[in-house]
């Protein structure tokens, strides 16, 4: 299965990634998480990077494309993989788009996640993950204990620096002048598949699943 998720900053792509890595045994291959690994390895592209990503902009097309070019070619990607927050711009799209050609491979679908603003702006502001062991929370929707630390581990809850109301303004803004041209281009393609992101997780889960497997 290879397979992109689409979807504003919020929708939940990272949520079902996770979700059906277990589902289908493929790698989730997430530029945000490659790119804040960058950022606390303080690389020289995570220290170029993070100036993008902290305004809730677009780090370049080449850095973020040579990533994913790179992480594709590794051996577990062969069967399959989940891209989550790429392509965001049709030039990475088009990249994509080569590069799998170029292993003799194409996507077999593109699922987007529709959710709409001001649930988008809600879930992204009371968002925490913890710091130890990458479990996430939200302060209303899924709450930690009392002592505000991870249930699972006791580790500290992070708010991610993008997850501030301006910058997630700014995220959306993007999101929908160069990213949601996007759903045309797979829509042209027959790849994609509009999923409603509103429901709950295992529900978004199951239809995700029966839209895969009615291909
Ligand atoms: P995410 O965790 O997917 O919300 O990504 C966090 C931030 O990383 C984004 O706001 C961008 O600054 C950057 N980023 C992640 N994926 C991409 C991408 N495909 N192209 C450009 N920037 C990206």
């Amino acid at each position: 299965m290879k397979l992109v998720l689409l979807g504003p900053p919020g929708a939940g792509k990272g949520t079902q990634a996770a979700m059906l890595v277990a589902e289908f045994d493929i790698p989730q291959i997430s530029t945000g998480d490659m790119l804040r690994a960058a950022v606390r390895d303080q690389s020289p592209m995570g220290i170029k990077a993070k100036e993008y990503m902290d305004a809730g902009g677009l780090v370049p097309d080449a850095v973020v494309v040579g990533i994913v070019c790179e992480r594709l070619q590794q051996a577990d990607c062969q069967g399959g993989f989940i891209l989550d927050g790429f392509p965001r711009t049709v030039q990475q799209a088009d990249a994509l788009k080569q590069t799998l050609s170029d292993m003799n491979m194409q996507l077999d679908s593109v699922i987007s996640l529709e959710v709409n603003t001001e649930s988008l702006v809600e879930r992204l502001i009371g968002r925490r993950t913890c710091g130890t062991c990458g479990k996430g929370f939200h302060l209303k929707f899924d709450p930690p204990g009392s002592d505000g630390r991870c249930s699972v581990c006791g580790g500290e809850l992070v708010h991610r620096d993008d997850d501030q109301e301006a910058t997630i303004r700014n995220r959306m803004d993007v999101y929908h002048q160069q990213t949601a041209p996007l759903e045309d281009y797979y829509r042209q393609d027959g790849l994609l598949q509009a999923i409603n992101g509103m429901d709950e997780i295992v529900t978004v889960q199951q239809k995700i699943v029966s839209a895969l497997q009615a291909g």
